[in-house]
């Protein structure tokens, strides 16, 4: 045994199975105790909102009652890190810290002053790669580059997973007997509540906790379940056809292997085997814009694609707040906005026509819909929310064509054709006849209700678009074939 005792320091990894820092630790150390840190400075930050507030804090919860059903407990401080983590390395006698990588700038530079100060301490520090299969570095074109386009790198990532598949860790098993004792870690502090932060939680935003991922993973692969059908449903927000997992893959109370071990098992024996293998490129998907987070950084604040950035953007603050509420006038983006601001989530599909609907239709800044999303998304992710929004927006690598304008009108007619998704979310529209459920502004004067004029005419507002657009990205006809990510 190389250490006495150990510190596995949680932050997007709230688990105990296939948690490649905890394994380490286990593997390494007499004994181990796990730690979170709650940084009052964060949550003050205004960079995070109520719903992935209350899933962390729901996890933690989850995963303190699991340590001390297992004899231990979970060691929850609270303060700057480089502070509290080596105070309780200190008061503990332990000897290492254990933890998980996290591609974000400002997480790094964190993890940086950190182990710093741990060193500075006399204690020992071990990073690993855990959120996600291949690091950025381990899936690189001949030449060595990091990729900028999706499907080469799908193919290659692919390639590597055939050759050596990086399978759950067996961390679960490795701690037993090496957890330390509660009288060992002393006092810390009460799970927190969002309410303590200045969030106000709500039971409509997404569960979160060990337990609960493995049951939805179970639930989406059982016979019959979700991802049998995804490729045919995962566009149709009135259906239940996603794994909704991304909250827990945020939270990291599911890790990344289990998931992509078990979908590749799943389409091994499936009958259905391509629907399976739609969502394994999905969380390949996940994969590219960590590694583009990593290996490009200035995503973060900028477009990918640096001429993007004389894009002239409207500043119209009031069509701004209408998308925000949900008010624009086209249901399907007001239904779109009222499931993110109410539930804390949003279908991938909606995710992509409200995102165009704000960048070209009202041709504002990616950046302020980013922003917005990060504070009410559960799974708000920098790295895919990044990507999303540079894709949607056209500023991004391997972007839709600026010249790609979603029509929110068809998309609703398309992938929500009897309105179910619409009335279920407007419920002010419930009664509209289907045949003006997509265009309530056509009823007319027979259109008794409460219901906004559209926000602009999508015709005018495609034009305007293009018309900002083509100067500065250059291209002026759509290339044949070009990428068509679900159009
Ligand atoms: C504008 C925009 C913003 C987005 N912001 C986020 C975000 O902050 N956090 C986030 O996790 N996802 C984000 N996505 C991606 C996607 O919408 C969500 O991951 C998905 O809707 C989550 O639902 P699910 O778990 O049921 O997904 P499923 O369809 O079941 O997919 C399984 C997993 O694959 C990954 N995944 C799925 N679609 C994508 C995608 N397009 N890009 C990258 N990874 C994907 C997710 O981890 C997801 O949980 C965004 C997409 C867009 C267009």
């Amino acid at each position: 045994m190389e250490y006495s005792r150990s510190i596995v320091w949680l932050r997007r990894d709230l688990r105990i199975a296939d948690n490649v820092a905890l394994a380490a630790a286990a593997s390494s150390s007499r004994e181990v105790v796990l730690a979170f840190n709650v940084d009052p400075e964060l949550l003050a930050s205004g960079r995070v909102g109520a719903p992935i507030v209350q899933a962390f804090f729901d996890a933690l919860g989850a995963l303190r009652d699991d340590l001390r059903a297992r004899g231990s407990d979970l060691a929850i401080l609270q303060g700057a890190f480089a502070r509290t983590l080596p105070e309780f390395a200190a008061r503990i006698g332990a000897q290492a810290v254990f933890f998980n990588d996290d591609y974000e700038p400002s997480a790094l530079a964190r993890d940086e002053a950190v182990c710093t100060a741990l060193r500075a301490a006399g204690v020992t520090t071990h990073r690993f790669l855990d959120h996600v299969v291949f690091g950025a570095d381990e899936v690189r074109t001949e030449a060595g580059a990091p990729y900028r386009v999706f499907t080469p790198y799908m193919r290659r990532w692919r390639d590597r997973y055939a050759l050596a598949p990086r399978l759950p860790v067996a961390s679960e098993r490795a701690l037993v007997g090496k957890l330390l004792a509660p009288a060992e870690i002393g006092a810390t502090r009460d799970v927190p509540v969002p309410e303590e932060f200045g969030f106000t939680s709500s039971p409509l935003y997404p569960a979160c906790g060990e337990a609960i991922a493995h049951e939805m993973l179970d639930a989406f692969f059982a016979r019959g379940g979700g991802a049998e059908r995804y490729r045919d449903e995962r566009d149709l927000p009135a259906t239940e056809g996603t794994s909704r997992l991304s909250v827990q893959l945020r939270a990291g109370t599911i890790g990344i292997r289990t998931c992509v071990a078990r979908a590749f098992a799943a389409a091994r024996v499936s009958r259905h085997a391509e629907q399976i293998e739609t969502w394994i490129n999905e969380l390949i998907w996940r994969e590219f814009y960590q590694m583009i987070l990593k290996e490009f950084p200035h995503v973060e604040g900028a477009p990918f694609v640096r001429a993007a950035e004389r894009l002239a953007w409207s500043d119209d603050r009031a069509a701004f707040e209408r998308w925000c509420e949900g008010a624009t006038g086209y249901p399907i983006v007001d239904a779109a906005m009222r499931q993110l601001n109410e539930t804390g989530w949003m279908h991938n599909r909606l995710r992509m026509i409200v995102a165009s609907f704000l960048t070209k239709d009202l041709l504002i800044d990616w950046r302020w819909g980013e922003r917005y999303f990060e504070e009410h998304l559960a799974d708000a992710d920098l790295a895919q929310n990044n990507g999303g929004w540079q894709w949607a927006s056209s500023t991004g690598t391997d972007a839709a064509p600026y010249f790609r304008i979603f029509n929110p009108i068809l998309q609703s007619k398309k992938f929500d054709p009897t309105g179910a998704f619409i009335r279920r979310m407007l419920p002010e529209l419930a009664g509209v006849p289907d045949r003006y459920i997509h265009t309530p502004w056509e009823l007319g004067p027979l259109m008794q209700i409460e219901y906004p004029a559209p926000v602009v005419q999508h015709d005018v507002a495609r034009k305007r678009a293009l018309a900002a657009y083509e100067p500065v990205m250059g291209k002026k006809a759509p290339p044949a074939g070009a990428a068509r990510r679900g159009s």
